[in-house]
This record gives structure tokens, C-alpha cells and sequence, in this order.
């Protein structure tokens, strides 16, 4: 194993492998007395958020227990260190209030009624459902929704073993329009930036104190800056990140791509671009733009006509779109030009997430890139498919045939992921229903947008036949289920996990910590929930059983997936599924396992985490192997093709990998736009978002040049309306907060719980001398919400902000949905489609089997903004653009803390103002969306055509 180092020293804190088996620390309780206490060390992943890092469980070897959870040192991308969330796992498996047993709904849904249940009878009705469901052709009827993943194709491997097209994800609530950004350039979804060993690190989000891959990323930006590099921010709000940076540039909401053009436009008249990686490993030879066709022209010719068409993005433009200083985005642009194959950056939520066409400034950024040749590069970006290691498991169903309208309808053929956030809009206009629902660690009913439709549409017998909510929490959207099924925290279940942390391919085991601990000591289980809190289960489990359940003779071809490797005939063990993936799919690690004479499994079970391989760079330029290039042809492009389709291209005279494109080059022109009616956008540009100011003034019918109704939905607002208009940033995290998962973690909400309004005191002046802590009522398009004012110069004027994190609720007082972070509230339907929510109590202590509860002294639990907000579905991405036009005023006496109130009438108006921008499929050859585009659980290509 790598021993992580930094400054040529150990990290000391971290107990040494060869104690993990007897670790021996002092009772903190018993002090002053010196009393031992040996713990068994246990290595898992932590499950709170997407980054995947190691935790070592410390159980104590005496009451059987988990005492407390640090970080695991041989975890190649945490290094040991975690967050504060990673700790207070502890607090998870402890909370008072969770969900120990199998519950089953019996008075109507939504009146919080239940009876403990068992899982036999779970499996048992849901199988039954499923499997009349598949059989009589409605498969599409069967949906499983994901909100937190945490395996690696697991779920993808079980809805096509049942044939069915019904994954549904979070995805385009969360990064949708970044992935798309991405997707155009490299094929790739996400980047991956190589930040410890970058010269220049630019982030377009909050990375350090709360951004993608947080930790392991924050730990590499800060190894950057200690090795010299320089950090710039582009953030409208003065994060703990941009506290940190060496430029902060406070652009205003959705200008982002205007400012990245203009340092693009410095590089290019400068001639401080990387001309050879530009002509080498970009589609140029495709571009046509402005008249200008670069076939059969001179690369020169490409860089002139580029120049010109870029000339409209002058820094001074940039600096009256944005606010930030010509002066500061040229000086910016010249560091990143001398960075040059050492510049990082990053984009993923922020900017991408909140606006409309929030994939251009990803567009924008990758340019930035491929003009300084810093991509793949030591300290450049790479791509998240070569940093990201996904083993195949034992054996891999074919994909399924039909193609699901209610997950990639035909309104947005380019969406990067499912529709998700429509699901309400599409089952209210009939367009499908659903027998047997799953969501998984999902809570839409307060995550999402519009979340009093999703309860119109959960509550709905009709329109949702069955509901399982698989989740180690109770949730607001658990309280409309059927079912309400516990599944295991970070210690309680198996998961493969790897992420693109950095530049290396690493693999993590999530595993059942009590299992293994009494394993170790020679008892034996049938399944997790046996050894786990209650009847808490892990979904592995789950599945493999219904889906044995569902076909159980075999007949309907969906037990064969499910059939032991080792065993014929006999159903497949948890065990057995990761032991087969760790003998046969991790290259090296069965190696690695017999030096210390151990068994793969054994292995990852004493590690909990395996690199499989470092300095992972330049993969474009890896020569295509004798077997690989057997049966290609080459193309007049260059491009390297078999059966038709491109799998590599030239490269002076060398056939190699390129990218996953269909020129296999870095798509400066994409074609793809162009062919698919968005010919305007086929080169990266700017374009303004839907809360662009011209679009504050056309929602208060003031006269506006720049507005374009082709782009951008008008806000209509209700005719009594009042208040002034501001950009509300609604997407910012808070550290130690995690959505739903953190509510049952009492440290880390003693640590934050409220979620004031960020206003900048400039703002505070026009609104009647404001005060912190004055109440502000905020208007959106379909309602309102009340809250506190904190005036603050952190955010940019003209632009309001709320943490999403704060405002859980419960409708009854003792609902166990975590009363150490949640709102006693009065709900009411008040008439057709309209919803009143009011704060009956804030948080108060409690009695429980916690005495911590007695002692909570915050009363505030913040306020639900998202439920206030109308879906905003991106015509390109799929994306919902979370930023809001709001009207802000100051409360008035009728309004309380907490307050809400939301009309899905006009909710369901937004959508099909919003709905109207598509420029929906067929495209080239009645295709349904193009074929190289990634799709999770990818169906037959026959699928992809209409039929
Ligand atoms: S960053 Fe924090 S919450 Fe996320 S996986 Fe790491 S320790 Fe857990």
C-alpha cells in the first residue's frame, strides 16, 4: 500500500495498519482514571456526500459498538482527513429518531399511519406488482429514483436483468447543465483537475469549504497553493473559498461565460495560445461560423476567423455584463496563459446549476483549456472517464429495448440526464403512471422545486400505484410512501465507490462494519440487516432478492443474473458478487492480496480501498493496440472507425485513442448543436440568463433591448405583486450540512441551522434601511417564503442568497423526521392546487434515548425556499436552472418566520412557459437523441430511433 505522505512526514494521527486489529485508546469518559479501551478497526466509505472517503470505524472490541469514526490514512484520495460530516456518522447510527424496521402505511397516504412490517412482505408485494407489471408490457411503469447514489452500477446491472428502461436520478436538479457543457467537449461528464500540481486554479464554485469531491479536492487546491499556485474565484458570493483566493471576482449570476470569452479573446490576440494543441486536438477542420467554412483551409485561416469571431467578447464588455473589472479579467487571463498545461479549474454546480444556458460557461472554460494546452497535462484538466475506475461485475445483462418517455422525453432530446424534476408535470398531463415506485435516499418533496406537486402526484393512488422510500432517514417525501424501508448508513452496507479526486484510478469498499466485526469473530449471516441496528438493510440485498422474488423459477430470464458465480443454480451472496469483481475485474489487486497472503475480499476488507493505477495523463494519446486497431478503417478525417463506428483517430501518423467523440477530438464546433436545430450555439458563446437583468426589467414590463423572448421566458407575476426585483442565489451549500442526510446528524446541526437571507447593504438601504434580522417576505413566481435579513457586503448587490440546506418539516409535532432539525408546521391545502404552510413551533428539546436531545438550545430550523420555486427546465441541458427573478419587501404583520405559500396552478404554468424554449426531437434520421451522448442504463440502439 502507498503510505500518504505530505512534507515528507507521516500522518501521525492515524493509527498504523498492523494495530488496526487491537488499537488501544483511553477512555475519555472515565477520565481522570487511565482505563483502556481495545477497538477493532474498521475501514469503510463514508455515504454523506458524493466524494467517497475513507472512515475508519472504531467498534469497541468490549460492548460490541461503533464508538466513533476518523479517517482512514490508506484511502489514496481522503488521505485519512475528513469533513465534519464524515465524523458524525456516529451521530447517524445513533440518532434516536431513525427508521429501525420495515414500515408499512396503513391509514391514507400522507397521515403518517404506520405498522411495522417484514421484509419478506415487502418483497413479496413488490415482486408480485413488478413482475405482472413486466409480463403484461408495462414495464415503463416501474421507476427507480435515485437521489444520493453511493454503488457503481449495481442498479444499472438490476433494471436491465428485470429489461426495463426506469432508472430515473437527481441528476438535473444538480449538474445536468454542467455535464452537458462537458459532454459537448470530451464525451466525459465531469472533469477532473489535477489541482496539486496546477500553477493557476480557477474555480467556479465554492470547492474549498463545500464544492464537488470537497475534501479530497479542497486537500489538492491547498497542496497547489503551498506549492505556489494561484487561485481565482468567480462567485457573486464571498465564499470561504473566495476568502481564500488570490483574485475574487464577484461576477454577477449567469455573466460568467462573458468574462471566460473575454480572457479567451486576450489568449487569442496575445498569441498566448498553444497553436500545435489546438490544431491537433480540436475538430477545427469542421468549424463553420459567420460565413466562414474552415474546409479545406489553412489552420491560420481557422485562428483569424476564431479572432474575429471573438471579438465581441472585450473586456470591457465582459466588464459590463459582469461587474468584474476589465482590468482584473485581462490580468487574470495573462496568469492563466502563463500557466499555460498547469492550469485547473473547475465548474460544476454554481454558475452551471443556477442559469439558464449554464452549460456555456462550461463551453467558455474547457476553451480556456484546450487554448493553453492543459488538457490532460500534470496539473491540467483531464476527464473524469480516466480518473474513475468502474469494475464490471460477474455477469452483465444485455441492454433492454424500450426506451421510457417519462425518464428522456422527446421535448429535450439533448438532456444530459432523466427529467426528473418533470415527473409530477408529466404524470399530471397523463402522459404515463407509475406501479411500483423507488426512491432511493431521495426527497423531492423537499429538495426539489415545486415540491407541493410532488406531493399532489405522491398522494395520488391513481397516478402512483405503489411507493417504496428506501432511505436510512425519514423525509418529507417518506411521509407519501407505502413503504418506508431502512436502508444502512456508511457502516451498514456494501458499495463500490471511485471518483475522479485526482490523477489516479482508485477503488473504495463500503462495507457493514457490525457484520464484519462479528465475522472477524466466527459468527455468520444470511443477510446484512442481521447484524446491522434493527432491521436496517443495504440494498445489494435488496435487489438480489426481489429480483429472485419476481421471477423465482426462472422462467422470465431475470433469476440468471442473479445466480451464484461459484454455485450454480443458488442465489448469488453479497460476498459472492464483490468477491468475483475483486478477483477478476481490479487489475493488480489480486497481487497486491497475495503478498500479505489474502484473499482480494480479505484484502479490501482489511484496506477498504485499492489504487489501481497513478499519473494517470494524456490518455488521447495512448496508440490503439494490434486488437484494437483489427478491422478499422481510416477516415478522410483522420478519424479511425470500426463497423462504422469511430474508435480512435490519427495523430502524425499514429493511430490513438483521442476522446470519445465522434471526431475523437476535443469538439471546439459542435456539430451535434447544429444538427440538432441549435446551430447558433455550435462554437462556445454567452448568452443571457434568465435572470439576466434584462430579464428583471421585462418581468416588470420595462422596455429592454437585450431581452430575447427566444431564450428567455418572461416571469409573469401575480397582479398584487409587489416589492423590489433582486436575483436570488438559492444553491449555496453549507459546509457541514448535507440535504436530507445531515438532519439526523445533531453536531452538525447544533453547528449551523438557519438560513438567512444574504443582502448586501446597498440592497439594505433601498429596502427601507434593513436591519439583520429584520423579516423579508420573497416572492417568487408561484408563491412566497418569510425570513430573516443578514446584510452582508459578502454578496454582490442587486443579488440575494439562502443556504438550501435548512428548513426540514414535520406536519405532526412527535413525527420522528428529526425534531433536532426540524419544524413543527401547520400544512394546508387551502384551496385547488394551493398551500399554506406556517410554523407552528421551531425546534425545542425533547425526551429520547439520546439525553443530547433534552439538551438542544437552538430553536431555529430555517425555512424551505425550494418548495417555493417553479421548475425551470434548460431547452438543451434538461437542467433546472435554480436561480430565481424574486421580489423582496419587508413582511408584513400578517406574515411569521417560516412562512409559505405556493399555487401549482401556477407552477404547472412556468413549466409550459419553460416547456415552449425545446426544440424537441426527432434529429438526424428520427433519432430521439443522439447516439454518442452518454445514458445511464443505455438501451438498445433500436431504442434511440422512433419507431
Ligand atoms: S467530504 Fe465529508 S461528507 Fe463528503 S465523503 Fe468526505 S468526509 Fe464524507
Amino acid at each position: 500500500m502507498t503510505e500518504f505522505k505530505r512534507n515528507g512526514s507521516h500522518l501521525s494521527s492515524c493509527p498504523p495498519v498492523e494495530k488496526w486489529d487491537d488499537w488501544v485508546e483511553y477512555d475519555s469518559e472515565a477520565w481522570p482514571r487511565r482505563v483502556p479501551r481495545h477497538y477493532q478497526l474498521i475501514p469503510t466509505i463514508c455515504f454523506n456526500c458524493e466524494s467517497a472517503c475513507g472512515l475508519l470505524a472504531y467498534v469497541d472490541k468490549e460492548t460490541g459498538q461503533i464508538a466513533k469514526f476518523e479517517g482512514n490514512p490508506k484511502h489514496p484520495a481522503s488521505r485519512g482527513r475528513v469533513c465534519a460530516k464524515g465524523p458524525a456518522v456516529i451521530n447517524q447510527i445513533h440518532d434516536p429518531d431513525r427508521v429501525l424496521y420495515p414500515m408499512k402505511r396503513v391509514g391514507s397516504r400522507g397521515a403518517g399511519q404506520w405498522a411495522r412490517t417484514t421484509w419478506g412482505e415487502v418483497i413479496e408485494t413488490f415482486a408480485g406488482r413488478i413482475r405482472k407489471a413486466i409480463q403484461e408490457g408495462r414495464g415503463e411503469e416501474v421507476m427507480y429514483h435515485v437521489g444520493r447514489p453511493g454503488y457503481d452500477f449495481i442498479m444499472e446491472r438490476t433494471l436491465q436483468a428485470w429489461g426495463i428502461d426506469g432508472h430515473n436520478s437527481h441528476t438535473n436538479i444538480c449538474s445536468s447543465s454542467a455535464r452537458f457543457g462537458y459532454v459537448l467537449w470530451h464525451h466525459a461528464d465531469r472533469p477532473s483537475p489535477d489541482h496539486a500540481n496546477a500553477r493557476f486554479i480557477l474555480l467556479l464554485s465554492a470547492h474549498l469549504e463545500s464544492g464537488h469531491y470537497f475534501n479530497p479536492h479542497a486537500q489538492r487546491i491547498i497542496d497547489g497553493k503551498m506549492a505556489g499556485a494561484k487561485l481565482a474565484v468567480m462567485d457573486p458570493r464571498l465564499s470561504n473559498t473566495a476568502s481564500m483566493a488570490d483574485y475574487w471576482m464577484p461576477s454577477y449570476p449567469g455573466t460568467e461565460a462573458a468574462v471566460l470569452l473575454a480572457m479567451a479573446k486576450v489568449i487569442l490576440d496575445e498569441n498566448r495560445f498553444d497553436a500545435a494543441f489546438l490544431r491537433d486536438w480540436t475538430n477545427w477542420e469542421e468549424a463553420e461560423f459567420d460565413g466562414f467554412s474552415a474546409k479545406g483551409q489553412a489552420f491560420n485561416a481557422f485562428v483569424e476567423a476564431l479572432k474575429r469571431h471573438y471579438a465581441k467578447y472585450t473586456p470591457d464588455f465582459a466588464e459590463k455584463e459582469s461587474g468584474v473589472k476589465a482590468e482584473v479579467i485581462v490580468k487574470v487571463a495573462r496568469e492563466i496563459a502563463a500557466a499555460g498545461s498547469r492550469f485547473a479549474s473547475h465548474l460544476w454546480r454554481g454558475s452551471a446549476s443556477g442559469n439558464l444556458g449554464g452549460w456555456q460557461p462550461v463551453r467558455a472554460l474547457v476553451l480556456l483549456h484546450v487554448l493553453t494546452g492543459s488538457v490532460g497535462t500534470e496539473g491540467g484538466h483531464s476527464l473524469n472517464a480516466w480518473n474513475k475506475f468502474v469494475p464490471r461485475p460477474f455477469k452483465v445483462p444485455p441492454p433492454q429495448q424500450r426506451w421510457n418517455e417519462l425518464l428522456y422525453p422527446p421535448e429535450w432530446p439533448l438532456c444530459t440526464h432523466e427529467m426528473s424534476m418533470l415527473l409530477p408535470h408529466f404524470l399530471k398531463e397523463g402522459r404515463g403512471r407509475l406501479e411500483a415506485y423507488f426512491t432511493r435516499v431521495f426527497n423531492p418533496v423537499w429538495t426539489y422545486p415545486d415540491g407541493f406537486s410532488w406531493i399532489e402526484v405522491l398522494r395520488d393512488e391513481k397516478l402512483v400505484g405503489l411507493h417504496a422510500a428506501l432511505t436510512p432517514t425519514w423525509s418529507e417525501t417518506a411521509w407519501y410512501a407505502d413503504y418506508v424501508l431502512p436502508m444502512g448508513l456508511s457502516s451498514e452496507r456494501h458499495d463500490l465507490m471511485s471518483q475522479e479526486t485526482h490523477a489516479s484510478k482508485w477503488i473504495g469498499f463500503r462495507q457493514p462494519v457490525l457484520r464484519v466485526f462479528q465475522e472477524k469473530l466466527g459468527k455468520t449471516f444470511d443477510y446484512t440487516y442481521q447484524a446491522n441496528p434493527g432491521e436496517v438493510w443495504e440494498e445489494d440485498e435488496f435487489w438480489i432478492n426481489l429480483s429472485w422474488a419476481i421471477d423465482p423459477d426462472g422462467s422470465m430470464g431475470i433469476r440468471q443474473w442473479f445466480e451464484s458465480p461459484y454455485r450454480p443454480d443458488r442465489k448469488i451472496t453479497v460476498d459472492e458478487y464483490y468477491r468475483w469483481i475483486f478477483e477478476n475485474s481490479v487489475p493488480g489487486l489480486a497481487e497486491a492480496a497475495k503478498k500479505e497472503s489474502l484473499s482480494p475480499l480479505a484484502y479490501m476488507r482489511k484496506y477498504g480501498a485499492f489504487e489501481v493505477t497513478t499519473d494517470v495523463y494524456k490518455l488521447n494519446e495512448k496508440p490503439l493496440s494490434p486488437a484494437e486497431l483489427e478491422g478499422t478503417n481510416i477516415q478522410s478525417n483522420g478519424v479511425v472507425t470500426k463497423e462504422g463506428k469511430p474508435v480512435g483517430v490519427m495523430n502524425h501518423d499514429k493511430a490513438v485513442a483521442g476522446y470519445n467523440t465522434p471526431s475523437r477530438k476535443l469538439e471546439i464546433f459542435s456539430k451535434t448543436l447544429t444538427d440538432w436545430k441549435w446551430p447558433e450555439f455550435a462554437l462556445p458563446e454567452y448568452y443571457r440568463s434568465h435572470v439576466d437583468r434584462s430579464a428583471q426589467a421585462a418581468s416588470l414590463a420595462i422596455s429592454s433591448a437585450d431581452f430575447d423572448p427566444k431564450y428567455m421566458p418572461v416571469v409573469e407575476w401575480p397582479k398584487d405583486a409587489r416589492g423590489d426585483v433582486f436575483t436570488l442565489l438559492p444553491i449555496f451549500r453549507l459546509p457541514t450540512l448535507i440535504h436530507t442526510r445531515s438532519g439526523n446528524a445533531k453536531l452538525l446541526y447544533e453547528i449551523a441551522h438557519n438560513n438567512p437571507l444574504w443582502v448586501n447593504p446597498v440592497d439594505a438601504e433601498k429596502l427601507g434601511m434593513l436591519r439583520t434580522g429584520d423579516l423579508l417576505k420573497v416572492h417568487t413566481e408561484i408563491g412566497f417564503f418569510v425570513l430573516h435579513a443578514w446584510i452582508t457586503e459578502g454578496i454582490t448587490p442587486g443579488v440575494v442568497a439562502c443556504s438550501h440546506h435548512l428548513g426540514r418539516w414535520r406536519v405532526n409535532k412527535d413525527d420522528h423526521i428529526e425534531r433536532f432539525s426540524s419544524a413543527w408546521v401547520d400544512l394546508k391545502e387551502v384551496g385547488k392546487g394551493q398551500w399554506k404552510m406556517r410554523q407552528i413551533s421551531g425546534v425545542e428539546p425533547y425526551e429520547s434515548s439520546d439525553p443530547d436531545t433534552r439538551r438542544v438550545w437552538w430553536s431555529d430550523a430555517g425555512v424551505h425556499q425550494d418548495i417555493t420555486f417553479p421548475v425551470h427546465p434548460d431547452p438543451l441541458s434538461g437542467m433546472h436552472c435554480w436561480h430565481q427573478v424574486v421580489r423582496v419587501e419587508r413582511a408584513g404583520k400578517e406574515d411569521r418566520y417560516g412562512d409559505i405559500f405556493v399555487d401549482t396552478n401556477l407552477s404547472h404554468g412556468v413549466y409550459q412557459r419553460w416547456k415552449a424554449l425545446a426544440r424537441p426531437a426527432p434529429g438526424p434520421g428520427n433519432l430521439r437523441r443522439p447516439l454518442w451522448f452518454p445514458r445511464v442504463a443505455r438501451p438498445v440502439e433500436a431504442a434511440y430511433y422512433f419507431g
